[in-house]
């Protein structure tokens, strides 16, 4: 027994690559938090607040049916498409700040992915009950696959659940992959709206585009760190049997 033990269990050396991944993560989540509170303190000319820079951006885009709320929280802003609803935290609701209509731009621009039908957003939407399913049986099955010794032989029921507990894994990398898409090109859409609007300065619009290139940099770490966790899985089990 003693045998499956620093295989799986977190203590063999690929586990580097989890450590590595959190750190991403935890880098990139110190990075947006200091973003946005640096440009939550620099106040647009226009003296647009989230909540009119949202409504202003819907406006343009031709949209009617969809809703902008305050909700409470910080960093909690996001567009539900179940409600037609962009939803604006305390931080940016009323907020002036630069920060704060980039904040608001970029959950419209979901709103106008979801208008439009945007096929990254509908296909992460499929991908939701999935990925969910994915992530929470992966790790169950890879662990009664190596106790039923999937790892000693290249055939078996034990194997067979250690590869299901893969493919289950990497539905849900999957899903942080097509993530990404969908976050930059709310951002650009954001972007885009602001310079075209004119809600802000040239020089204000710079400083937005760091708050949405920061918030951005957390998806890239959560996809980045989810490959580097496939990656070791593959490590370990990639070859469904040691020879010794
Ligand atoms: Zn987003």
């Amino acid at each position: 027994m003693g045998y499956y033990y620093g295989y799986g269990y977190g203590l063999d050396g690929t586990y580097a690559l989890v450590l590595i991944g959190v750190i991403l993560c935890l880098l990139a989540s110190a990075k947006v938090k200091a973003t946005v509170a640096r440009f939550s303190r620099v106040y647009s000319a226009s003296g647009m607040t989230g909540a009119m820079a949202a409504e202003r951006m819907l406006q343009e885009a031709g949209i009617m049916d969809v809703t902008i709320r305050h909700v409470g929280g910080s960093l909690t802003d996001h567009y539900d498409p179940r409600t037609k609803t962009v939803n604006l935290s305390d931080d940016v609701y009323n907020s002036r700040s630069v920060a704060a209509v980039g904040i608001a731009c970029h959950e419209c621009g979901h709103a106008i992915q979801d208008a439009t039908a945007y096929f990254p957003l509908t296909f992460r939407h499929s991908l939701v009950p999935v990925a969910n399913f994915g992530s929470s049986i992966s790790w169950p099955l890879i662990l009664f696959g190596v106790l039923a010794g999937g790892m000693r032989t290249s055939g078996g029921m034990g194997y067979l659940l250690i590869q299901v507990g893969i493919f289950c894994f990497s539905l849900a990398v999957l899903f942080q992959l097509v993530t990404l898409p969908v976050e930059f090109n709310a951002s650009h859409r954001a972007m885009q709206m602001i310079t075209h609007t004119g809600m802000l300065t040239t020089e204000e619009s710079h400083m937005t585009r760091k708050v949405l290139s920061a918030a951005a940099l957390t998806y890239v770490a959560g996809a980045a760190s989810a490959i580097l966790q496939l990656l070791r899985l593959l490590i370990i089990f990639g070859g469904g049997r040691r020879d010794d």
